[in-house]
């Protein structure tokens, strides 16, 4: 008896057993058991902190959101991080002893034609919310147990509650991959494990594209606030420059330079001829632009 599959549906990392999702967004949960267990069994969900330096404190949400309005109308208590959606047998605890928190439901044999059974749950803060989880790494631990609260199968994940889940994502499978790979290569003495890690190789440029591409913010667009109409026209002036020096071919870009320095000198040449400071600097400049 026990659980012989929990399927965690979403930004999930196989690799980092680890799910990734929003404040208050639905996680679906998908448990499979390996036999029907006695009648009355129910599921259990537990947050604890990972590290062992912290694993003896309760997770609780923070005080912000603990108190604010928003999310706080259901039948959950407030201080509740890990919440079941929709479902009305929904059992909220906490522990006389450990004070621990955790969310009972009454486990339901999977639908017909169906192999598991599905619970959405919801995190009701960020992993780095102050006061709160604090930055520190959480498992959630799904136990099944008896009415009696007799175990009779136990599976966890981490999970990391983020604004930009899909992203974190990536990156920290990234890093993952990063660190695996040094100790295969180091590990490795036979020839055809060299050979694997060398096939392995490619993955690590890639992954460093990827996130390169992930945190560069050429691409975005991002929107500026300027006071005064005066000050918006000079940058804007600046940005349409920049946007089609973009679009010019540096050699052409080259061209363009030449013909404008050409032009002011002569200007400046016929101006006046008392002003060697700025004649200077644009001697200076020219020569650089000729041997760039
Ligand atoms: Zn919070």
């Amino acid at each position: 008896m026990g659980i012989r599959r929990l399927v965690v549906i979403g930004r999930y990392s196989p690799d980092l057993n680890k799910l990734y999702c929003q404040l208050a967004k639905t996680c679906p949960v998908q448990m499979e058991v390996n036999s029907p267990p006695p009648l009355g069994a129910m599921l259990r969900a537990t947050a604890v902190y990972k590290k062992s330096q912290h694993v003896a404190e309760v997770v609780r949400r923070c005080p912000h959101h603990e108190r604010a309005a928003e999310n706080n109308d259901g039948l959950a208590p407030p201080g509740h991080l890990l919440r079941v959606e929709g479902n009305p047998h929904a059992l909220y605890q906490e522990d006389d002893n450990t004070h621990r928190h955790s969310v009972l439901v009454p486990y339901e044999h999977p639908q017909v034609g169906l192999e598991s059974t599905t619970i959405l749950y919801n995190y009701m803060c960020n992993s780095s919310c102050m006061g709160g989880m604090n930055r520190r790494p959480i498992m959630t631990i799904i136990t099944l147990e008896t009415q009696e609260g007799q175990l009779l199968g136990r599976r966890s994940f981490e999970v990391r509650v983020c604004a930009c889940p899909g992203r974190d994502r990536k990156t920290e499978e990234c890093n993952f991959k990063k660190q695996q790979e040094p100790k295969t290569t180091s590990s490795s003495k036979t020839p055809a494990s060299n050979k694997r890690s060398l096939k392995e190789a490619p993955s690590r440029p890639d992954c460093s594209k990827k996130a390169k591409t992930g945190s560069s913010s050429d691409e975005e667009l991002y929107t500026l606030q300027v006071r005064g109409r005066e000050r918006f026209e000079f940058l804007k002036k600046i940005n349409d420059g920049l946007e089609l020096s973009d679009l010019v071919p540096p050699a052409d870009a080259e061209k363009y330079r030449q013909k404008l320095l050409c032009k002011s000198s002569r200007k400046e040449k016929e101006a006046a001829a008392p002003e060697p400071k700025r004649g200077k600097k644009l001697l200076v400049k020219e020569e650089k632009s000729n041997s760039e």
